[in-house]
């Protein structure tokens, strides 16, 4: 098999989006990580750049690239502001999703996410299940030309800015899991009552609780078939877990070079508190952390880049880097001393930022039954 490597087109990329990151992202990200909203202005700029449709369809707006490409886009993003970095990931969910639906409907949605002009969301985590993704309580109801839609949703990133969610309904609560359908909701239909729901970071993404009366969807809404869409999409979001994983190695990355800087100039006891050992040591481990983390995360998109199985491969990312990044901001923190554990640095910010990463998208514990379930097979599931 050949092996993964960074090719000259993927670091002149990276050099490109780390100019525009610095420029445009990194002034003033301290203060918009405090804001309960996202920059218009910001996300228009994202788009403008090109870095919403990275391997999406050109006739949508989007250009060429692969996942190794967006990877690197999310991290260079994520090291000079985290929240935008997840930005790129909606349009792809929308138009793998909306691929299952009318091209008129696709060509509606797509183009103006890819371009910024737009937000969109999911929602599948209910106030009763987030772990147990298939277990939802909101139930959808063919009516006619349409079908009524009614449940809460809670946990969804993005949502109160967002104009449309990609959302989990219950077509066959007989046949449990396998009723589950997905649909394209607007998110402007009368019956939708929104409301915030504040998480410790990742500020600016927002999260929202989305009350669901009665809700009328056009029946071309549905997303593939009723039972299926939801499978066939979730199926894709491998690429989702390493995206999370990579914003992390962005913030861990940036904090661990502010370190290095921070260690050179800070004098204890006489010296430069790099001279400790108790201090390089430290920066020689999380340097090596990181490497592995990153490694892990762009050998995975490397693998799903060749048409290669990288299930198992998502999940041991998603396990273990948040985790590790979460480690080497914290050791960082304390490299810097009180004045990392401030708001003058963004380092606590990025603390909060990263810890909510081990839990999107599937706990360490949900990852650990995934590896399990790829190495020792489907047989040895405990359910
Ligand atoms: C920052 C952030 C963004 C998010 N964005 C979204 C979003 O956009 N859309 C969306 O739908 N959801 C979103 N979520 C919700 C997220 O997907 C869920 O929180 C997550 O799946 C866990 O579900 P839960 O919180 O209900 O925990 P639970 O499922 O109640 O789990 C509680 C604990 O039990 C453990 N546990 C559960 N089952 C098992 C098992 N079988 N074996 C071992 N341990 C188990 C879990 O690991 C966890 O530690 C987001 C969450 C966060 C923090």
């Amino acid at each position: 098999m050949p092996a993964f490597g960074f090719t000259e087109v993927h670091e002149m990329f990276r050099r490109e989006v780390r100019n525009f990151a610095q420029k445009e992202l990194a002034p003033g990200a301290k203060e918009r990580a405090k804001q309960e909203s996202m920059s218009i202005e910001i996300v228009k700029s994202i788009g403008d750049m090109g870095l919403l449709g990275i391997g999406l369809p050109e006739e949508y707006g989007g250009q060429p690239g692969d996942w190794v490409s967006l990877g690197v886009a999310v991290e260079e993003m994520a090291r000079a502001s985290f929240c935008e970095a997840l930005l790129p990931l909606f349009p792809h969910l929308f138009q793998i999703a909306l691929g299952l639906t009318l091209k008129e409907i696709q060509q509606e949605w797509v183009p103006p996410l890819i371009r910024g002009e737009t937000i969109g969301a999911f929602a599948n985590t209910e106030p009763e299940c987030g772990s147990e993704a298939a277990a939802i309580r909101t139930r959808a109801v063919k009516d006619g030309n349409s079908y009524l839609i009614s449940g809460e949703k809670t946990a969804a990133t993005l949502c109160m800015q967002a104009k449309a969610v990609l959302l989990t309904a219950n077509t066959n609560p007989a046949i449990g899991a396998k009723g589950v359908s997905f649909f394209l909701v607007p998110l402007n239909l009368p019956g939708i009552e929104k409301s915030a729901y504040i998480h410790t970071g990742c500020k600016p993404l927002g999260s929202a609780s989305i009350a669901l009366d009665n809700v009328r969807v056009p029946a071309e809404y549905l997303i593939g078939e009723e039972g299926k869409g939801f499978r066939l999409v979730v199926a894709q979001f491998d690429f989702w877990r390493v995206i999370l994983c990579l914003m992390a190695v962005g913030a861990a990355g940036t904090t661990l070079d502010e370190t290095i800087e921070y260690s050179k100039q800070r004098v204890a006891f006489g010296q430069p508190i790099a001279k400790w050992e108790g201090v390089s040591f430290e920066i020689a481990e999380c340097a090596t952390l990181l490497d592995a983390a990153r490694m892990l995360c762009y050998r995975t998109l490397w693998m799903r880049d060749q048409g290669l199985p990288h299930a198992k491969e998502a999940s041991m990312a998603k396990w273990w880097v948040p985790e590790t990044c979460v480690r080497i901001i914290q050791r960082c923190m304390i490299i810097f001393g009180h004045v990392g554990y401030s708001e003058e640095y963004p380092i606590e910010q990025r603390l909060r930022d990263v810890l909510g990463m081990q839990i999107a998208d599937g706990t360490p514990q949900i990852q650990k039954i995934v590896i399990a379930r790829e190495i020792l097979g489907r047989e040895f599931l405990p359910y």
